[in-house]
């Protein structure tokens, strides 16, 4: 039995259904905040449109490896499909291909943790795994949040935000049911965020009152809160990926440079979200444990945010 990755190296998989939310965006330029903290950190692009891939100048149609060779076999070397962007930042590539690797991996062992185990082999060059999920729920999502201990949901404040969380964290709470006991939501990230609208203060207001009330420590997202700060719109952040750049390279003096700056601060210079479970159990059982089945409010089931 291979030894399980542990703490100190924190995995945070970024999900949102939804698409245009700002995970990719947020995936990147926390990625590059947390290498410019001198955390030794690797970004997985598990998206098919390969859009975090592209952010950082790679080009997904002229790679021999990434992350979808690594996922379908297992006796690759994940280490010969790291790119290397900036200092203290890897990135594991999307190629268009990963589309396939999708239905590809409905037919093999293990499937829901194969990225678990590539980041097992790549943990002692690491301390830092930022996931950026595709806006589906998956078997590529469901191997970011098999292989992840953290999520971060990046969402703008508008109508319905709180039936959005609502659905995500049941997501998360049918894969502490089943596959992954140890994940934890550590709190939303407002992204494009325009602060001086009315309607996004009482969307805030609403957020910030909803996780308040879910302090029981039984749930996954027992301490979980809206980070702060919240990034706001900014230009820069939607120009710098044709520039195949984060935001600390093109625009460092940018609004959008200092708000990831900062949120990186907030979120990685405290202790990641403890676990009372070990490690997420793989293997057959896995596979097939029981999923267990919430509502985390009664307008969920209503709703399609
Ligand atoms: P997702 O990965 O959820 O689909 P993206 O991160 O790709 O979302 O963001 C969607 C679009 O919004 C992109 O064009 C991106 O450049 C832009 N964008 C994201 N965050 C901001 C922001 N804070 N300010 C301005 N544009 C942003
Ligand atoms: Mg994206």
């Amino acid at each position: 039995m291979e030894a399980d990755y542990n703490i100190p190296l924190r995995v945070v998989a970024l999900m949102n259904q939804k698409g245009g939310v700002g995970k990719t965006t947020t995936a990147v330029n926390l990625a590059a905040a947390a290498a410019t903290l001198g955390l030794r950190t690797l970004l997985v692009d598990m998206d098919p449109q390969a859009h975090a891939t592209l952010h950082l100048g790679v080009d997904p149609d002229a790679l021999e490896h990434s992350v979808y060779s690594v996922l379908l076999d297992p006796d690759a070397d994940p280490r010969q499909a790291l790119a290397t962007v900036e200092d203290n930042l890897s990135l594991l590539p999307a190629e268009t291909d990963l589309a396939a690797a999708e239905s590809e991996l409905t037919s093999v062992p293990e499937r829901h943790h194969r990225l678990h185990r590539v980041l097992q082999r790549l943990a002692p060059d690491f301390d830092l795994v930022l996931i950026d999920c595709p806006p589906s729920l998956g078997l590529l999502t469901l191997n970011a949040l098999a292989a992840a201990r953290e999520v971060l949901i990046p969402m703008q404040a508008h109508f319905l935000a709180l039936q959005g969380v609502s659905k995500l964290l049941e997501t998360v709470q049918l894969m502490t049911g089943s596959i992954n006991p140890a994940l934890r939501v550590r709190g939303v990230v407002l992204c494009m965020h325009e602060n001086q609208t009315t309607h996004a203060q009482e969307v805030v207001a609403d957020l910030d009152a909803f996780f308040e009330q879910q302090q029981d420590a039984s749930l996954p997202w027992s301490g979980a809160k809206v980070f702060r700060p919240h990034i706001r719109r900014n230009i820069k952040l939607a120009e710098s990926p044709s520039f195949g750049q984060s935001v600390f390279a093109y625009a460092p003096d940018a609004a959008g440079a200092k708000d990831y700056r900062d949120l990186a601060e907030t979120i990685f210079a405290t202790p990641p979200a403890t676990t009372s479970t070990g490690t997420p159990p793989t293997g057959p059982e896995a596979e097939h444990a029981p999923v267990v089945h919430v509502r985390t409010t009664e307008s969920a089931e209503h709703t399609a945010p």
